[in-house]
């Protein structure tokens, strides 16, 4: 099998690496790719940089009306082709198909934002600041940028950032999870198809090694990271020492407090879609479920009903709920932490760790979990699991959910189900997390807003989609100008 080609200077390309890796379908088992990894990858991001700074020159002289031309083009490739690249989803992350077709209606939703750059851009101008001097303050582009991809949202999570780069005037280079790297491939063929300059797009393949590259070469002005905390962590230190702008996102362990006068009916299956969605490996996943106040049987109950009978199996097959997670290592990693939970105290409520598929005997299924008696000081309840486990605790009152909330390492998600809107305005006031829900499983922001995420669930300031992309791909350049009134002279 030919190993994938990287996409630089406007053409397909060989890496210059020998070596490769292989990418299968965590449903079958069956070989899809090899893709390009090791330290010679680092030639290729040369590559794609020396291109890219190039055509960043040509693409800034654009006008930004004329650069996001390419944007509306864009939608609607994706578009036409959505079923297509929602099956390469599916093949390589092992996604349902309703989860494939959502993950791309929220990329277009950003490239649908960014074609709003020609405002969003707009600088600020103040006439006679002081007499005969007007100032003002313009956006122009960083040059250079790059982006680093996690597994779980093969096509979304580039384009949190990839529309507003190139509508603000940069060149852009994609280095995609090399877990899953066909999705990009897809989506680089429509890439392809747009009137842009030769390498103000490219994409290189790799994993750590190029990722070290990217962090070193001096062209780069910004990186844009989604993934894990240790090396979100470690893309910011080293990204922001080498003098590069950084926005760097990480893991997180996301808590849903249920109050007693919640809408049970409404709420089970929100949480539960919270829980198992996306086989749990979703950085807005709820993990903890936090009931208060004595009475937790309904919910506990509502919720054993509701999953138990979740359909496992191949995503792209009909009727099937839940897809595999996306390695046989992660399988493993998330069935010694139910182990580790259980050795901590915890119960099994429901256990779906023997999880048989027919016709996919070999993929890494898991089945919706449900552990009780959690221990709150031991390592299981602080721990990102990224599959389909919940740990379902009760508290006694709200402040000492909210005060469990805030001790977390990670701050990306908070949830409250409750019917009492004084409450909810406690708590979102209160909690410690970037993004916040109220009767909401999953809080994920729309383009119009950041994904925000506080602690270690990010390092930066700036965060992706809408304004803050924006004003992460531009720099402020601040003009003050005198110009004495000549035609009040006497001539
Ligand atoms: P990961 O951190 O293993 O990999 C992410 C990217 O970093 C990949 O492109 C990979 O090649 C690269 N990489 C991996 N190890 C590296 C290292 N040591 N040095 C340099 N680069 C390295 O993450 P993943 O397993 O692909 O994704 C799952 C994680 O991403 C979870 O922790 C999840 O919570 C997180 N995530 C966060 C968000 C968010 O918005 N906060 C969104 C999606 C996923």
């Amino acid at each position: 099998m030919e190993v994938l080609k990287n996409y630089i200077n406007g053409e397909w390309v060989k890496s210059s690496s020998k070596e490769s890796i292989e990418v299968v379908n965590p449903a079958s088992q069956a070989l899809l790719a090899k893709v390009p990894y090791g330290s010679s990858t680092a030639i290729d991001v040369t590559t794609a940089c020396e291109t890219a700074k190039i055509a960043q020159k040509e693409w800034s002289k654009v006008p930004v009306m004329k650069r996001v031309q390419v944007l509306y083009l864009l939608k609607s490739l994706f578009e036409t082709n959505i079923e297509d690249i929602a099956k390469t989803i599916t093949d390589e992350s092992g996604k349902t198909k309703d989860e494939s077709f959502g993950e791309i209606q929220r990329a277009i939703e950003n490239i649908e934002v960014a074609c709003g750059t020609p405002i969003l851009m707009a600088g600020d101008v103040i006439e006679d600041i002081a007499s005969g001097i007007d100032e003002m303050m313009i956006r122009q582009p960083l040059g250079v940028t790059a982006c680093i991809t996690p597994f779980n949202f093969p096509s979304m999570i580039v384009f949190w950032f990839l529309p507003y780069a190139i509508a603000t005037g940069n060149a852009f280079i994609v280095k995609p999870s090399e877990k899953v790297p066909l999705t990009m491939m897809k989506i680089f063929s429509l890439i392809d198809q747009l009137d842009l300059p030769k390498g103000l797009v490219s994409m290189v393949h790799g994993g750590k090694e190029t990722v070290d590259s990217i962090l070193e070469h001096p062209t780069i002005k910004a990186i844009s990271f989604v993934g894990s905390s240790p090396v979100a962590r470690y893309i910011y230190s080293k990204g922001t020492a080498n003098g590069k702008r950084v926005q760097a996102q990480g893991g997180a362990k996301n808590p849903v407090i249920v109050l007693p006068d919640t809408d049970i009916e409404m709420s089970t299956k929100i949480i539960a879609d919270s829980v198992y969605g996306c086989a749990g490996q979703r950085c807005l996943a709820a993990s903890t479920i936090v009931t208060v106040g004595d009475e937790n049987r309904n919910l506990k109950d509502a919720l054993y009903e509701t999953v138990k009978s979740r359909n496992v199996g191949y995503g792209w097959d009909k009727g099937v709920s839940m897809g595999p997670v996306i390695t046989s290592e992660s399988k493993n990693r998330i069935t010694d932490l139910i182990e580790l939970g259980i050795s901590e105290g915890a119960t099994v409520l429901l256990d779906g760790r023997k999880t048989e598929v027919s016709n996919y005997e070999k993929g890494n299924f898991l089945s919706p979990t449900i552990l009780e008696n959690v221990n709150l000081n031991k390592k299981l309840i602080k721990t990102e699991i990224f599959g389909p486990v919940m740990s379902l605790i009760s508290m006694k009152t709200i402040e000492e959910a909210i005060a469990f909330v805030n001790s977390g390492q990670y701050g990306n998600m908070a949830c409250l189900f409750t019917s009492n809107g004084a409450t909810a305005r406690k708590f979102r006031n209160e909690a410690d997390a970037g993004n916040i829900g109220i009767n909401i499983g999953v809080a994920a922001p729309m383009a119009q807003f950041p994904f925000s995420g506080w602690k270690d669930s990010f390092f930066g300031d700036l965060h992706g989609q809408g304004k803050h992309a924006i004003e992460f791909f531009t720099q402020t350049k601040v003009i003050i100008e005198r110009w004495p009134n000549i035609w009040s002279r006497k001539f």
